[in-house]
């Protein structure tokens, strides 16, 4: 065929999709698991959805992105919110950033955290660390970095904190000291979101359902239950069976069984690629709270996040918790297991990547989305580099 396709997540789909819609017919794409969306799919628990992927939202800022994805379903299935994330500090409910919003502490807290952040690298102009957990002391001082970042970052991540770099800060909100000055003499935040501000979520079915639409609209060129295990980058071809002109990679480099023809460089660089794995819970409790979600650094409880279901999804009651798979013990609520659930920004991985995904391309492979490229992004983000390289390969 002319382009073969790995995974079916929102990269593959979004790919496929759009090669159809320029008129590009022969495609073929290929998913391990027996339905599609990736980290994005959703099941019914409890007879409400639950992304089993963690929560998700679909960001608004995007408009090429929504107005593609909006053709599978329509703007009035979705419900549109402003973002109310909280952080709770050991039972003191604040908002989110921190550092937008110490003003809702007692005051002996808030000076302790303003003088904390004003003797910090940032504000006395010490140059910036790059390694990420430098970087939290140098940004917010000990006080926000030892009860608050440290901690939380420390439960999502695990033992590989230490090794993550600083290219990614995008991610994190970016207030200053002066606005979180401002915060406390006015009580009211001052901050912008680094993502998800405003953001639409399905009336019905979850976030699953958007996916699946756009698998139904693939037809047979999908193929389900098939893991692609042996990579072959002369021939061009998977498991001996798929050949293809051009293949789109958007499967973990690290899940394949055998890369054959590929250097011993290449095999040695994505062995040092790093992942962490989460498990998402359900708890059919309700919780008194209008927030969307809630941040947890606190040590004593093993999730780091909990996603209040009812305040996102009309008709539902419960919330589910997301843990680090290190951190999790087994229990009888219904739970999901996400190996690979974020791609590690550690030192020195876009070098790698960038190495990689030359080697490949050098033999028509392209790596795409959160495992093809190893990146942080968000599924509005590989949507949009999914369109962007449908439009460059379909000329
Ligand atoms: C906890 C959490 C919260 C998130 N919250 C949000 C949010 O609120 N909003 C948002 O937009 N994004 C969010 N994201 C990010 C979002 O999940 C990703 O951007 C998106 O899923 C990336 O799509 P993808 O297709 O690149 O990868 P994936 O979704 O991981 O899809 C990859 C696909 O490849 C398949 N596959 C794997 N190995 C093989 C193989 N060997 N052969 C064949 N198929 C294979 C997988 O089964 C999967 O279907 C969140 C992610 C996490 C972990």
């Amino acid at each position: 065929m002319k382009y073969l396709i790995l995974g079916a997540g929102p990269s593959g789909l979004t790919l496929a999709a759009k090669l159809i819609e320029k008129g590009i017919k022969d495609i073929i794409i290929l998913e391990k698991e027996t339905e599609s969306g990736g980290l994005c799919r959703s099941r019914e628990v409890d007879g409400s959805p639950f992304d089993i992927g963690g929560g998700h939202f679909l960001d608004v800022r995007r408009p090429a992105v929504t107005e593609f994805l909006f053709r599978f379903m329509a703007e009035n299935e979705w419900d549109r919110y402003e973002r109310d994330s909280r952080i709770d500090l050991k039972g003191r409910i604040i908002g989110s950033p921190i550092e937008a919003n110490i003003w809702m502490l007692d005051t002996d807290t808030q000076v302790k955290y303003l003088k904390s952040i004003a003797e910090a690298g940032s504000v006395s102009g010490a140059p910036m660390p790059d390694r990420f957990t430098d970087w939290i002391y140098w940004k917010l001082g000990n006080r926000i970095a030892e009860d608050y970042m440290l901690p939380y970052n420390k439960k999502m991540f695990g033992e590989e904190l230490d090794s993550l770099g600083t290219y990614w800060l995008e991610k994190l909100p970016d207030v200053s000291f002066e606005d979180t000055l401002r915060s406390c003499l006015e009580h009211k935040a001052y901050a912008r979101q680094p993502g998800h501000a405003e953001f639409y979520y399905p009336k019905r079915n979850g976030y699953g359902e958007l996916w699946r639409r756009i698998a139904d609209s693939l037809g047979d060129r999908l193929k389900t239950g098939v893991a692609a295990e042996k990579l072959d980058i002369e021939e061009r071809s998977v498991n001996d069976e798929y050949k293809a002109d051009v293949i789109v990679n958007t499967v973990p480099w690290t899940d394949f069984k055998e890369i054959k023809g590929a250097s011993t460089d290449l095999i040695e660089r994505i062995g040092k690629l790093k992942h962490s794995s989460i498990v998402t819970e359900y708890h059919k409790e309700r919780m008194d709270t209008t927030a969307h979600w809630i941040y947890y650094p606190d040590e004593d409880k093993r999730f780091h996040r909990i996603l209040v279901r009812h305040n996102f999804c009309p008709g539902s009651k419960g919330y589910w918790t997301e843990t680090n798979l290190n951190r999790y013990r087994e229990s009888e609520n219904e739970h999901f297991v996400n190996k690979y659930a974020y791609p590690l920004n550690t030192i020195g991985k876009n070098e790698i990547m960038t190495d990689i995904l030359s080697e490949m391309g050098e033999h028509g492979i392209i790596g795409l989305g959160r495992w093809g490229e190893w990146q942080h992004y968000n599924s509005d983000v590989v949507a949009e580099r999914a369109l962007l390289l449908a439009e460059k390969l379909a000329g």
